[in-house]
């Protein structure tokens, strides 16, 4: 059986969620997983890596992988998969995964399956399940002549249960191969949100046009402050400039998969539908009773946004923080 290698992503030192399912999915196949992690972190991460499953963590601490810059990204990825020879490559479906991979793929001449939402690995074959067309087919992918199978995760798709760690964990330390930068990030602007990013979120309230007007979105805000959400948006609320195009949801936004998305104002267009369909429990809050929404909610309201959402703030508030 050969060898998993994660590819595992963190915020400052912090693994991701969606890494993590990663490492429990390789751990749970019975395979031996090694991850990679670059860029500048704390000691604590390699135990992290170790409990969820890594038995080998390859490090490449350098300050100028601290920011994703495809060309050293793909130069060092493909130096440290030259020496760890793996059957398997996991990595997210994150935006830094999806433009990394498809470089890597084309690089080692091998297969890429991405945006997958299920996995299933025995031995050194891998089974994975991607949506196509906005979500109408869901295409099943295997892999011919792929010497690397390389998937890409959506997050919040594969469990997380509590594993009995690996048992040892080999650290293996590797030195920045310098590359011919065509491109440089000279500075990055963070937006001032502290919340989850969306493709990360457990939780996400979305407004659409039906909220009237940007206001309408700060009973959004506090609603989503009690539950602990990320607030996302229809592309309708984005191109009247109410809220940036970070917090689109759809085709042309971000694909998003939470265990709960309320959808506040929002029509159901297909193309919003092609970007939150994937998530768990889908709740609709909308003054008109057919709505395309409804069709793919487990829940609906029928009613005022304006009446219901601080009502349901109120009671979420006394039920979770009392
Ligand atoms: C190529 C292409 C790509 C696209 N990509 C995306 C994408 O990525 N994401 C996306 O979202 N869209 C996308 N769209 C746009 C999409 O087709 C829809 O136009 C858009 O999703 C509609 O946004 P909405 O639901 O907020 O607005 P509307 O369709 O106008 O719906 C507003 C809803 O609010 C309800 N409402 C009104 N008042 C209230 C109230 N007081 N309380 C409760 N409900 C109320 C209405 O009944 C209505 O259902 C794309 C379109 C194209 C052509």
């Amino acid at each position: 059986m050969g060898k998993i290698l994660v590819f595992a992503e963190h915020t400052n030192g912090k693994l991701k969620r969606s890494s993590i399912e990663l490492l429990h999915a390789g751990f749970n196949s019975g395979n031996e997983v090694a991850a990679v992690v670059f860029g500048t972190h704390g000691d604590d991460i390699v135990s992290a890596l170790n409990q969820n499953g890594a038995s080998e963590v390859h490090i490449l601490k350098d300050g100028a992988l601290d920011s994703y810059n495809p060309e050293l990204y793909a130069t060092n990825l493909i130096s440290i998969i030259g020496k760890i020879q793996p059957a398997i490559i996991l990595a997210s479906a994150s935006s830094v995964g999806k433009d990394l991979f498809p470089k890597i793929a084309a690089r080692l001449n091998t297969g890429i399956a991405s945006d997958c939402v299920s996995l299933n690995i025995s031995g050194d074959n891998v089974t994975a399940t991607k949506p196509m067309y906005s979500g109408k087919a869901i295409a099943t992918v295997n892999f011919e002549n792929s010497p690397i199978k390389i998937v890409l995760m959506r997050a919040n798709q594969l469990p997380i249960e509590s594993i009995d760690g690996a048992k040892s964990s080999k650290v293996v330390e590797h030195s920045l191969v310098a590359s011919d930068l065509r491109t440089m990030i000279k500075e990055i602007v963070k937006g001032t949100s502290e919340k989850l990013d969306l493709t990360e979120a457990n939780i996400i309230v979305s407004g659409g046009r039906g909220l009237k007007e940007a206001s309408g979105f700060q009973m959004l805000n506090d609603l989503a402050d009690v539950l602990g959400a990320t607030v996302g948006a229809s592309r309708a609320v984005v191109d009247s400039g109410w809220v940036g195009h970070g917090m689109q949801v759809g085709q042309t936004g971000k694909t998003v998969a939470p265990s709960l998305y309320i959808a506040v104002g929002i029509s159901g267009a297909i193309q919003h539908l092609a970007g939150m369909s994937g998530s768990k429990v889908i709740v609709a809050i909308n003054s008109d009773a057919n709505a395309p929404i409804f069709q793919k909610a487990t829940y609906g309201i029928v009613g005022d946004a304006f009446e219901i959402i601080p009502k349901l703030t109120e009671e979420f508030k006394k039920a979770l923080h009392n």
